[in-house]
């Protein structure tokens, strides 16, 4: 039997196909490499394509047996979001009806879904549990949510059987440097960081600097991807066992200042980077921190990199070894 896994040419999930081959899983890819890369993809046999492309769909359920799939492939830029939602709803939220709609009709009933603390917009307490209120402040966020909604009703009309993971901050990347993140624009902290201790960039641009956290900058819970990844395994085998849906937080419960991550970065790399204080960011929550406890119970999920130094030092030897990511 064989996973299928959208989205494996991206970020995160290239990643949790490293850590299905370390666990000799049989594993389907399709991506339709908008934002991955191909190169990203170094387990699995690889469809390119779109969730939209029903009779790839069905070709893949039909010559493959498929035993359940792990959802990453969407749109994930939250300022091109609120830009330009429909392109959102069709890529994240009809996309997802696709695949739903295909499960259901070829009878695979277990989904891991790529979900997001983007759903619980400003927090109305640290640190965040799954209980607290989903008030998106972004169509990003609001697509991920609409989705773990529809999957709620389709397990309980068809009984799919999913787990929906609300990732904190994604960082890090293969301590072996095989592969790592490549997203163009580049948004996220670390790899800018980083990108300017290669001289990339002349400066990071610390977006605000008067919020009410301990040095004023934004407060963030940064989460190896291989513990993620490691997420999406145990969530599978849960769904095996037990056949239960469910909604998991995914962070290490410690956070980091803007100021502290590039600390950190000047430390491990050696490299005296310049930093700027800009304007906020719209839409930024000041402190963003999750509580996992769910996750560690139930799934019993335990990070193995859940140090801010490790974290950086992966993500700085494979930008140091890939300056220009995948275009090598
Ligand atoms: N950030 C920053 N400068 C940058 C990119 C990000 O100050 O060039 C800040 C951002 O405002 C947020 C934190 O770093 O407080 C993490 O941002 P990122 O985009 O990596 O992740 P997010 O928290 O938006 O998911």
């Amino acid at each position: 039997m064989a996973i299928l896994v959208t989205g494996g040419a991206g970020y995160i999930g290239s990643h949790t196909l490293l850590y299905l081959k370390e666990k000799k899983e049989d594993v389907i890819v399709l991506d339709s490499l908008q934002t991955g890369h191909r190169d990203a993809v170094i387990h699995g046999t690889f469809y390119e394509g779109h969730l939209s492309d029903r009779g790839l769909l069905d070709k893949i359920f039909t010559s493959h047996k498929v035993s359940s799939v792990i959802h990453f492939a969407a749109d994930s830029l939250v300022g091109e979001s609120v830009k330009n939602p429909l392109k959102y709803y069709e890529n994240n939220v009809l996309a997802t009806y696709q695949l739903v709609n295909k499960m259901v009709e070829h009878g695979v009933k277990k989904l891991v879904f790529s979900s997001t603390a983007a759903t619980y917009g400003e927090p109305t307490s640290i640190p965040i549990t799954e209980e607290l209120p989903t008030l998106p402040t972004n169509p990003y966020g609001e697509t991920k949510l609409a989705i773990e909604k529809m999957l709620k009703w389709a397990d309980q009309a068809y009984g799919l059987k999913s787990i929906s993971l609300r990732y904190f901050n994604a960082a890090g990347a293969d301590p072996e440097g095989r592969i790592g993140e490549d997203h163009n624009p580049e948004s996220h902290l670390i790899p800018i960081v980083l990108q300017a201790a290669l001289g990339q960039r002349e400066h990071v641009s610390i977006f605000g600097d008067d919020y009410p956290t301990d040095d004023g900058t934004c407060v963030r819970d940064y989460i190896h991807v291989l513990d993620l990844a490691q997420a999406h395994y145990l969530a599978l085998q849960r769904l095996e066992k037990k056949e239960e849906s469910g909604i998991y937080n995914l962070g290490n419960g410690n956070g980091f200042s803007v100021k502290q991550v590039i600390e950190t970065c000047r430390a491990v790399t050696g490299v005296e980077i310049k930093a700027i204080s800009s304007p906020r960011r719209t839409g930024d929550p000041a402190v963003l921190i999750a509580s996992s406890e769910r996750a560690r119970s139930e799934l019993g999920w335990s990070p193995v990199y859940p140090q801010l130094d490790q974290i950086v030092q992966h993500a700085w030897y494979w930008h140091k070894h890939n300056p220009t990511g995948y275009n090598r």
